[in-house]
């Protein structure tokens, strides 16, 4: 990583501007339905000005302040996960013609490159666990992949986290890790300050849009105060996980009346799974057209949460909601392990907020290791 210079906050367009002249198409963070939201982002005015974000257990709310700062929350109800693994997308389609013979093409994505601004460094964390997962298995996903080479991500620095933010504690944040910059898949890293940002480059490609900026150089005082602030928001995170590998623990708590407990509380409704930056299920679904001349198969996600998916040759194997928390969280923090060699979890606290019965994974984790197998 290296630290390029400083841009005055009434520059900002200049970055959006640089990008689009490098065919990116510009989405950012802006406030949509009571709620932070990657949109489509037309200029730095629309950013979320003075924007904080409340965050409790089954709670989210947006309070307005004074400050002119654009980035000064932590997050909103999606990472960047749904632009590259897309909620609801089109695989294939197949065609009967008058002749009754089939016909079948492949749907390709949407090509124009996409540049995302205000990503998170827990957000990058998930990006690198959700390529390991459809990049570097078996089986490489040709529309993730088709997305993902072409896209440029422009990280800030979290100057806020939530309370429900426990990023220090997985080792994903709150800021991007200097030694990670470039294998971060992140291209320009950004430290606001009141006036404006410090820009960092993490790949040749960012350090060459910000080429086209006019920086001024850093000075002794704003690094102190990017130091402090990083501290800081070090500093304010209250919930944690007790290890980075809680594969022995929870091995041995298979059977622990803890999941019974939470089970009297969850919903099994997926909205954990489906805020969560690093799940990646999904169901593959048939749509025939009336008339039978064609059908498309698309791949919708799906949750470990829903009956159907566990049924399997007539039997749902998890069959209740013990046995689908117990599979959500064991398989987050445990089996992750063996599969991506880390936790699947990056400490980005939307599974709490979002819960609509505000059920805390730091909270079910300490229960479960606080007491005997
Ligand atoms: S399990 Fe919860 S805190 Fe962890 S990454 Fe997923 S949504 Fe974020
Ligand atoms: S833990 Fe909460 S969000 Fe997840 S399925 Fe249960 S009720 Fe829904």
């Amino acid at each position: 990583m290296t630290t390029l210079g400083f841009l005055a906050r009434e520059n900002l367009d200049r970055l959006l501007t640089a990008l689009r002249a490098s065919g990116y198409r510009c989405v950012g963070p802006m406030v949509l339905d009571g709620a932070i939201q990657y949109c489509d982002l037309p200029n730095a005015q629309s950013l979320p000005s003075g924007c904080r974000d409340s965050q409790a257990p089954g709670r989210y709310r947006l309070d307005h302040t004074d400050t002119s700062r654009q980035f000064a929350w932590a997050n909103g109800p999606q990472a960047i996960k749904p632009f590259l693994f897309a909620p609801r997308e089109t695989l294939w389609c197949v065609e009967r013609d008058a002749r009754e013979a089939l016909t079948f093409k492949t749907v390709s994505p949407e090509s124009q490159a996409l540049a995302v601004i205000g990503v998170r460094a827990c957000d990058l964390a998930a990006l690198r666990l959700q390529d390991a997962h459809f990049l570097q298995g078996l089986n490489r996903d040709v529309q993730y992949a088709a997305r993902r080479e072409g896209m440029f991500l422009v990280a800030v620095n979290c100057t806020h986290p939530a309370a429900t933010c426990f990023c220090v504690s997985t080792g994903d944040g709150p800021e991007v890790p200097e030694a990670t910059g470039t294998n971060a898949g992140c291209d320009l890293i950004l430290d606001e300050l009141d006036d404006g940002f410090i820009l960092h480059s993490a790949s040749e490609r960012g350090a060459s849009v910000a080429g086209q900026l006019e920086l001024a150089p850093v000075t002794p005082e704003q690094q102190t105060v990017v130091a402090q602030q990083r501290q800081q928001a070090r500093a304010v995170q209250k919930r944690s996980l007790p290890a980075r590998d809680l594969r022995p623990m929870l091995d041995k708590r298979l059977e622990h009346p803890r999941w019974v407990e939470v089970a009297g509380r969850c919903l099994s409704c997926g909205n954990c799974t489906s805020v969560c930056p690093t799940c990646f299920c999904y169901s593959e679904q048939e749509q025939p057209l009336l008339d039978g001349s064609g059908s498309t198969h698309a791949r919708v996600w799906d949750s470990c949460f829903t009956q159907g998916h566990s049924y399997i040759h007539g039997i749902t194997i998890r069959a209740d909601t013990r046995l689908r928390y117990r599979q959500w969280l064991t398989h987050k923090l445990a089996a992750w392990h063996d599969q991506y060699g880390r936790s699947g979890c990056v400490g980005c606290g939307r599974c709490i907020s979002w819960c609509p019965v505000g059920i805390d994974i730091t909270e079910e984790v300490a229960a479960l290791a606080a007491s005997p197998t």
